[in-house]
């Protein structure tokens, strides 16, 4: 059977399904098609009786002003986070950002400080632009970690300019916050009104294009569309474009993303395991963890996500036990595991994509979103898929 609508869109992460809310706001028929048996993506929430942690992304913040938009227009409750310190691990320890950033490295570094005023609008990595500032040791035992853990990949090469963004701060709302039950209720709330037009566990196989049409074929069904969304993680929308369009693949060639294993698990409070919003460990399995410490949680246990380097392998619960000072591994109970996906960005491959993005504008039938136009975090996500639907909603105005 041929299914039509006027747009198909492929990923129901949070930017298809951005795109997708887009549509609905607009009363354009659509079809949403993911591969797995939830939407949501990278936002998944699990909530038990020791309270809510997330999977995945966790925090949100009063810069995002569509992301804003979307939590006031869908009525959701907002919740502030508790400014716990995150804290640096080293072996054993815990210790303060503060306490363990080299002062007198840094310090030993002002000359530099003119340079990067210099440095400020040039396209560099995280490595070019930090190690000008801060120093070899800072940034070996403090910066790139940092930013490892915030990317989910080894990031020196990772442009710069695509992590900080002046953005403008709504002071209506807290610095950080989260949601009410978890950021799951925001991906519940839009899939309780557009499901109708959206079929889970639905993976394109091929997509084809003939006469300005797109077939696409599912294990159980085949669509046709005249628009097609590709919110699909990097290496999957390269693949699609081979076939779609093949002289834009080669933009993409040699991309992939990079798989975290994030595994939640509720434990037995121990005394010394100190009081944190997360921390961010340099040689070890994971490169962070965070904890549902600034959250109302249960009084005797405590609960954390660990974010593991090496999807394939499996977790060490030694690793876990240490990590959280415990005496048995007993007191550990693994809640939820879940894979995330993250796209590897360096300098180099950036102008690919730039030049892929520029390319495609071309194109009046196919859209590309994701996180990997452009920057990574959720509002970065929400201002491509709003950017592309507004040169969809041209493509429709066009003769
Ligand atoms: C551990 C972690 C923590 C983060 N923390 C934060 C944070 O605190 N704040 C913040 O702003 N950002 C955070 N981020 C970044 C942000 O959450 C992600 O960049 C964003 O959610 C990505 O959304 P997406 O829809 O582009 O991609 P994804 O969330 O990866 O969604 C892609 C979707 O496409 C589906 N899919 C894949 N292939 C196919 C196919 N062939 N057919 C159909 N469907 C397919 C997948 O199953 C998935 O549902 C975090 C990211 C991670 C991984």
């Amino acid at each position: 059977m041929h299914t039509s609508s006027k747009v198909g869109i492929i990923g129901g992460g949070v930017s298809g399904l951005y795109f997708a809310w887009l549509c609905h706001e607009n009363k354009i028929p659509f079809t949403l098609l993911e591969s797995t048996p939830r939407l949501g993506g990278a936002l998944e929430t699990s909530c038990n009786k020791n309270g809510v942690i997330e999977l995945g992304a966790h925090t949100l913040y009063n810069t995002y002003e569509e992301c804003l938009r979307w939590i006031e227009v869908l009525g959701l409750k907002i919740c502030n986070k508790s400014s716990l310190p995150y804290r640096l691990k080293f072996g054993n320890e815990y210790q303060s950002f503060f306490k363990s950033f080299h002062w007198m490295e840094a310090l030993g570094n002002m000359g530099a400080w003119w340079q990067w005023r210099r440095l400020k609008n040039k396209p560099l990595s995280i490595q070019e632009k930090f190690s000008v500032l801060f120093g070899k040791r800072n940034c070996q035992e403090l910066i790139f970690p940092f930013f490892n853990a915030l990317l989910n990949q080894d990031a020196e090469a990772f442009p710069a300019d695509w992590v900080f963004k002046k953005r403008k701060k709504n002071k209506r709302y807290p610095r950080k916050f989260t949601l009410e039950g978890g950021l799951s209720t925001l991906v519940e709330t839009v899939e309780s009104k557009i499901k109708e037009s959206v079929y889970l566990n639905s993976t394109p196989k091929n997509i084809a294009e003939k006469d300005g049409v797109y077939f696409l074929q599912t294990h159980a069904q085949s669509f046709a569309f005249s628009h097609l969304v590709l919110a699909t993680p990097l290496d999957q929308t390269a693949s699609y474009l081979k076939t779609i369009l093949p002289h834009l693949s080669p933009y993409l060639e040699g991309f992939c993303s990079v798989q975290t294993l994030s595994v939640a698990v509720d434990s037995v409070r121990s005394p010394r395991f100190p009081v944190m919003s997360g921390a961010i460990a340099k040689d070890a399995p994971f490169r962070s963890f965070i904890t549902n410490d600034t959250q109302k949680n249960s009084e005797d246990m405590r609960s954390c996500v660990f974010h593991f380097k090496n999807p394939t392998e499996p977790f060490p619960l030694e690793t876990i036990q240490k990590a959280l000072f415990l005496t048995e591994q007993k007191d550990i109970f693994v809640r939820q595991k879940k894979i995330n996906t993250m796209p590897k960005i360096t300098v180099e491959n950036k102008k690919q994509i730039e030049i892929l993005m520029e390319e495609i504008q071309k194109n009046a039938t196919l859209f590309l979103c994701g996180n990997a136009y452009g920057g990574c975090g959720i509002e970065d996500c929400l201002m491509r898929s709003k950017k592309e639907f507004e040169r969809f909603s041209r493509s429709l105005i066009k003769p």
